[in-house]
């Protein structure tokens, strides 16, 4: 049963709470739910840009920090510029020169990075007031949000509908299963934009935390972080994660592709297993806190970005600054620009099909 506890009230393990967050600018309420599980950890998303607001898991003594970026009120999403912990739509990462052939039909978006789009325009789903839903499942709370994004919104084709389904698992995971269906042809790519910081959101950078990524080859980019379609071999090269290494091991090297990013900013190929179920996409260790965070996915890539836009003016949760590089994303995804890359692969939904895809963060310790 999910328990809807009244605002104020504190949360009850394997329990959602709703709580007001605010309002949009023209009105409309915007809401918190506090998901909790078995163990006490908790997880608290915001149906404003479907949001991940933050996230309290137990380091090696089984004390909590919350290891997400964020604001304390919808105040802070609205002005947000950075995509704290958003859902991402309708194309998560850029797409080149703001437009894409579809079928012989080219299609022009909103440009808001420079010549390009990135992560679904000028008012992408990370703005969008999303209709909220608890659930209860044998796994854990969930809750289901739904968006509508509207044939032409930003400028692209067909009435998409979303759903969003976050659940908070007595296994200390926060899982995320992503659905769409259209009207028209279009394209799609879905993602979550946290950004994680294992030793706690505001404690400082995250060059110290050991990274993961089981890929063999990453798409390196031109100097507007677009794809420059070749899939690179990682060997031998800053990008190679295959053993864990500290983000900050070679993140500041004279590499041409960690200039251009200015640091990691970039999309790793995964080794996908034959069955489409998820595969393990990256691992993380914070050596002082012992928090371990795995990425499980059913997608092809993931978006490596070490917070290099950062710049220690936005003020979050609890007053804290976040300087550069003082968190770091893992936005699984298919790849940046995919709609004019055609070796890619495809990103392009068809009406009567479903998008479905599923990413898992899974946190445990290391002693
Ligand atoms: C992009 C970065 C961008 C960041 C915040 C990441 O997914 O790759 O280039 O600055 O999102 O928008």
């Amino acid at each position: 049963m999910t328990t809807l506890a009244p605002v104020g009230a504190t949360p009850q393990p394997g329990s959602t709470t709703k709580k007001s967050f605010g309002k949009t600018p023209d009105g409309q309420s915007v809401d918190l739910y506090v998901l909790t599980n078995k163990n006490g950890a908790e997880a608290s998303i915001t149906n404003y840009g479907g949001a991940l607001v933050s996230l309290k898991v137990s380091d090696r003594n089984g004390k909590l920090a919350d290891v997400v970026l964020g604001y304390d009120n919808a105040d802070g999403y609205f002005a947000d510029k950075s995509y704290f912990g958003a859902l991402v739509g309708r194309y998560g990462n850029r797409i080149g020169h703001a437009q894409f052939v579809l079928d012989g039909k080219t299609y022009t978006l909103a440009k808001n990075n420079g010549e390009n789009t990135l992560h679904g325009g000028i008012k992408g789903f990370n703005k969008a007031l999303w209709a909220a839903k608890t659930l209860s499942t044998k796994d854990g709370q969930s809750l289901e949000l739904y968006y509508l994004s509207k044939d032409g919104e930003e400028g692209f084709p067909g009435n998409l509908k979303v759903t969003v389904i976050y659940t908070l698992t007595d296994a200390n995971a926060l899982k995320i299963d992503y659905t769409a269906a259209t009207d028209k042809k279009t394209v799609v790519n879905l993602t979550n934009h946290a950004y994680f910081n294992l030793a706690g959101q505001g404690s400082g950078d995250i060059l110290g935390h050991l990274l993961m990524i089981p890929a063999d080859q990453f798409t390196p980019v031109d100097a507007g972080l677009i794809p420059t379609g070749e899939l690179r071999d990682v060997m031998g090269t800053p990008f190679d994660f295959r053993k864990p290494t500290a983000i900050g091991a070679r993140i500041d090297q004279a590499d041409e592709q960690l200039k251009l990013g200015g640091g990691y900013d970039h999309n790793f190929v995964l080794r996908m297993t034959m069955d489409h179920g998820e595969s393990l996409a990256a691992r993380v260790v914070e050596p002082t806190s012992g928090r371990v965070m795995e990425v499980w996915t059913t997608e092809p890539g993931i978006q490596f970005y070490t917070g290099n836009f950062l710049d220690g003016k936005t003020v979050g949760k609890g007053g804290a600054t976040y300087p550069k590089r003082n968190a770091f994303c893992l936005e699984t995804q298919h790849f940046p620009d995919s709609p004019n890359q055609p070796k890619f692969p495809s990103v392009a939904l068809t009406p009567g099909e479903t998008y479905h895809t599923v990413t898992t963060y899974k946190f445990s310790v290391e002693k």
